[in-house]
């Protein structure tokens, strides 16, 4: 679980979660993990004052963290309640990973560029989290030692659903998919049911390209 509140950057997360719930965020579960993930230690030092406000930032590799809006976004329409097991592709800064971490049992988390995953464990390290395990590879073929899993996030944007995320999901499980050209997506949400799958379209997003096997080529 997160440290208690550093002192340093309250008031600007406070700040911050007040925006959230102005726009629309309402989840007390979530904006409760929103509160004690100390965003500032997920981002470069050199955006660290810009941490608090709702915006991507630069984390280094041409990646970015997400806005926080988004990450909100995504926790609110997945309803966790604290039992699941997860699987996230893209863990980027770890940010997300650490907020998910508050709300499930477990996460999983896929990056493929090494030097991100690397910061992420020290940052996900750091703020106390300790039920996340890491790896570094292609995240569109999941992680299928794990599966199935309750939810599948994925924090960046694909052409098309990739198929070993929908078949890693358990009955009763989502998977939420940025779906799209390169430059800006719609987020899906696949729900596994008993006899296929149902689909749903949530809002217009704009993610950095997923890049593997059943997402982008690498350009
Ligand atoms: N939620 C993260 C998002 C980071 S951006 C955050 O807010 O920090 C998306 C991340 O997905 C990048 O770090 C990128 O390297 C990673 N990514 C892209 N394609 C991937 C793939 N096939 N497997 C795993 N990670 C991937």
């Amino acid at each position: 679980m997160a440290a208690p509140l550093t002192p340093q950057f309250g008031g600007a997360r406070r700040r911050l979660i007040e925006e959230l719930r102005g726009k629309g965020i309402s989840d007390l579960a979530v904006l409760r993990a929103l509160d004690l993930t100390p965003r500032h230690q997920f981002v470069p030092s050199g955006v660290r004052h810009r941490a608090y406000e709702d915006a991507p930032l630069p984390i280094g590799s041409g990646q970015t963290i997400s806005q926080p809006f988004v990450h909100a976004l995504y926790l609110q329409t997945l309803r966790l309640q604290g039992t699941e097991k997860v699987l996230e592709i893209g863990t980027g800064s770890g940010y997300q990973t650490a907020l998910l971490a508050q709300l499930c049992r477990h996460v999983y988390s896929v990056e493929r560029i090494r030097p991100l995953l690397e910061t992420a464990r020290d940052a996900i390290t750091e703020c106390g989290v300790t039920n996340v395990s890491l790896l570094c590879g292609d995240g569109t073929y999941g992680w299928p030692e794990f599966a199935p899993y309750d939810a599948i996030l994925v924090g960046a944007g694909a052409p098309e659903i990739p198929q070993p995320l929908v078949e890693q999901l358990a009955v009763g499980g989502r998977l939420l998919v940025p779906i799209g050209g390169r430059d800006d997506q719609r987020l899906v949400e696949i729900a596994r049911t008993a006899d296929g799958t149902e689909q749903r379209e949530i809002s217009d997003v704009r993610f950095v390209p997923l890049v593997g096997r059943h997402g982008w080529e690498a350009t």
